[in-house]
């Protein structure tokens, strides 16, 4: 059993989602066993076995599929400030802008190369000598969620991962050697997988559109979710009939529901699971998504450390 505190946004719409959908409690659970989701390749989707239990005191309580160890969800390391003074970002540039083509490119960068110097003589001599991030995010490719941009971090503060609907997969080396050189070398303390609202790999995993093949085979496992659980996602058919709110409000639970099922992949790896065998190290993997509508991050709450 796992147990699930859910606080601020995000308590809204998780707990709206599964309030709707009481008929979660026997999904998964036939003849006493759990139903195991699985790829094409027969890896494991670990998505967890959610249900809702009361409303009232506003936690969720689950039961996790039994070839799983036992999960447990800590409290969020990460408490927003009360107070955010504003900061104004320079988005006044577009692809629009570039009028001599990959020319512009190239002035964008000296003029940025030379504005940095102006500000910090040595910002380049100290970026040289090397990098000691504490996070490692695993986004998505979408050119709209920038990593850096949106935590505001600077050089050498984060290491980034990104690929279209932020998936982990056990057989992906890229991913997979980023995560080894994040967690053993660079000994980063959070792993940070975030969705995003209006993501287009949900949307064409979600509609089944025609999708050429490599694209299809890498959504395929966002696929097989949306389709193991008709309760929570509608068809088509019954979508069509739906204002494009409650559209919208679909897709982002399945941009949750995949944020969570990589958080569980990659927490049930051997290479974080080896790193968490040091009682001392510090490292948590987190469910985050970007709110395109607002700006906003939104943490799932379903941070792992053990
Ligand atoms: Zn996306």
């Amino acid at each position: 059993m796992v147990r699930i505190l859910l606080k601020g946004n995000v308590k809204a719409h998780i707990t709206d989602w599964f309030k709707s959908f009481q008929s979660l409690k026997n999904i998964g659970q036939t003849d006493g066993v759990s139903k195991k989701l699985t790829s094409p390749n027969s890896t494991e989707i670990l998505l967890p076995r959610l249900q809702h239990k009361n409303s009232q005191s506003q936690k969720i309580e689950g039961i996790i599929p039994r070839h799983s160890p036992i999960i447990t969800y800590s409290q969020p390391q990460y408490q927003p400030k009360p107070t955010v003074n504003a900061y104004l970002p320079d988005i006044t540039r577009s692809i629009k802008n570039l009028e001599n083509g990959l020319l512009d490119v190239f002035n964008n960068n000296r003029q940025w190369a030379n504005a940095v110097r102006l500000q910090d003589a040595k910002f380049f001599e100290t970026l040289a000598k090397g990098q000691e991030p504490k996070l490692f995010w695993i986004g998505c490719s979408d050119s709209r969620v920038p990593a850096e941009i949106i935590t505001k971090l600077g050089f050498g503060e984060i290491f980034v991962h990104r690929n279209i609907a932020n998936q982990f997969k056990e057989d992906d080396t890229n991913c997979l050697s980023e995560l080894e050189f994040a967690v053993y070398n660079l000994k980063v303390e959070h792993i940070i997988v975030c969705g995003h609202t209006k993501c287009g790999g949900i949307q064409n995993a979600y509609n089944d559109l025609a999708l050429r093949e490599n694209l299809k085979i890498w959504l395929s496992d966002i696929r097989k979710i949306k389709d193991s659980y008709p309760e929570l996602f509608p068809d088509q058919f019954t979508e069509s009939k739906m204002s494009k709110s409650e559209i919208d409000f679909i897709h982002k639970k399945l941009v949750s529901v995949n944020v969570i099922n990589q958080v569980n992949k990659i927490s049930e790896n051997i290479i974080v699971k080896e790193a968490w065998k040091d009682e001392k190290r510090r490292l948590a993997v987190h469910g985050w998504i970007f709110n395109m509508e607002n700006g906003h991050l939104e943490d799932l709450y379903v941070t792992r450390n053990k």
